[in-house]
């Protein structure tokens, strides 16, 4: 179960997500699993994994892609972010999208800041054919947006998207000249464009934008390479805006609306880890489970039964095959699939073997006699034999509190 929470909490960092949100993440999530008794299950994590994930969704959530467009007048929409974040991408394939409804949008070019951004603009314009409107030689992008906005309206377009500066980092300037925009054109929608690719940075970066304006939402882009999106997390619980739509390429048809479900599992690399579980679950099939729960609620977990727990563990590969699915335990693969390791499993079964019904029933009886001969038996020296009782004698209370114990005991076992 810990073993789990580490799993989960290292996929999450893995996947950029920041530490401060991973932190507030896994406390909610052991409480949950602390709720849900995941302890007393015998498939903690196929349990633990399905909490995480719908707490992934729900913090990802609520789902919202729509542009919330005006009946009347045209609605106007401003994308802001920094440079190279995708805004003027975005501003092409937003109005693909609306012109497969049937509505023709208006771009403005509000970019005054790099030389080649209004041609930029006006390609894409040529590209989808829909109007682009720009002024060559304005320095005010709160007047080429007001201008721009009156055109619109003039002809009849029913949306207009504003593609604003940016910059290679925050700056006062920007953030002045954004909320100057915020203010004087008054959008209806302000959409920050964040780089997926960026990790960590986006997080200070989306801070500072949901600082400066009302964000009503935030647009994702660059989530086709191997970014896992953990970004997207921060950025939610940065800005608390719902995540409209996600950019998967560089085509203007690469714009998906966001779907929780999705990312939850990317964050997690869930398939990966639903497998492991799936393979975990398999050694023990359904009817020995019981069997064995039943036991360990009686109190009568055996040496036998942890022989049976060793053979089952100890399938060539299995262990190895295990780590090696599990986000972030790839190192350990080699690890379990060592010799050494199959090894120590064969040598516990082994001695197990060469203990009598009862001695495996009732450890207390092995004496240094019997160790004597249940070592010479098993072909091991007899500190082996020592140890092995006194691992079975430490894993039994376990094996029971996990069946038997109220919550107090389970508290105290997470906590250790
Ligand atoms: P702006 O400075 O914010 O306007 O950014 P641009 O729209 O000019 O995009 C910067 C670069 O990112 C361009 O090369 C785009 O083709 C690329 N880009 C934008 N969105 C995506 C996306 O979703 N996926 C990929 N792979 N590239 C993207
Ligand atoms: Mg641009």
């Amino acid at each position: 179960m810990r073993d789990g929470l580490e799993i989960v909490q290292k996929s999450m960092l893995e996947a950029d997500v920041s530490y401060s949100v991973v932190q507030d993440f896994m406390g909610h999530v052991s409480e949950k699993a602390l709720g849900k008794r995941v302890l007393l299950s015998l498939r903690p994590n196929e349990e633990l994994v399905r909490i995480v994930h719908d707490e992934l969704i729900s913090i990802l959530g609520p789902v919202d892609s729509s542009l919330h467009l005006k009946s009347e007048g045209p609605t106007i929409i401003m994308l802001c972010g920094l440079q190279g974040s995708g805004k003027t991408t975005t501003c092409g394939k937003l109005s693909q999208l609306l012109k497969e409804q049937d509505i023709k949008p208006m771009l403005v070019a509000a970019d005054l800041q790099r030389p080649a951004a209004i041609e930029q603009l006006h390609v894409i314009g040529r590209q989808l054919d829909i109007p682009v409107y720009s002024e060559a030689d304005n320095k005010d992008p709160v007047k080429v947006c007001q201008n721009g906005v009156a055109k619109a309206k003039a002809e009849g377009a029913r949306v207009v998207i504003l593609d604003t500066a940016g910059r290679l980092a925050i700056d006062d300037e920007l953030m002045a000249e954004l909320a100057k925009i915020d203010k004087k054109v008054g959008p209806d929608q302000v959409y920050l464009v964040v780089d997926g690719m960026t990790g960590q940075d986006a997080v200070n970066s989306a801070g500072a934008f949901n600082d400066a304006l009302e964000l009503d939402g935030v647009i994702m882009t660059k989530l086709d390479g191997d970014a896992r999106g953990g970004a997207l997390l921060s950025v939610k619980h940065v800005t608390g805006v719902p995540i409209k739509f996600i950019g998967t390429g560089e085509h203007f048809d690469a714009l998906e609306p966001f779907r929780p479900e999705g990312m939850a599992s990317r964050i997690l690399q869930m398939g990966d880890i639903v497998a492991a579980a799936r393979e975990a679950h398999r050694i023990v099939d359904e009817s020995e489970r019981e069997e064995l729960e039943a036991k360990m609620a009686s109190g009568d977990f055996t040496l036998d039964d942890f022989k049976n727990m060793m053979e089952k563990v100890a399938k060539p590969g299995l262990m190895g095959k295990m780590m090696g699915l599990m986000p972030g335990m790839g190192q350990f693969k080699e690890m379990m699939d060592s010799e050494e390791a199959a090894g120590g499993i064969r040598q516990t079964i082994g001695a197990i073997n060469s203990m009598t019904m009862e001695e495996r029933r009732n450890p207390k009886l092995i004496d240094a006699h019997r160790r004597t001969r249940i070592a010479k038996g098993a072909g091991v020296q007899s500190p082996v034999i020592t140890q092995l009782v006194k691992q079975f004698e430490m894993m039994k209370p376990l094996m029971q509190g996990m069946m038997g114990q109220g919550a107090g005991g389970r508290m105290k076992m997470m906590q250790q």
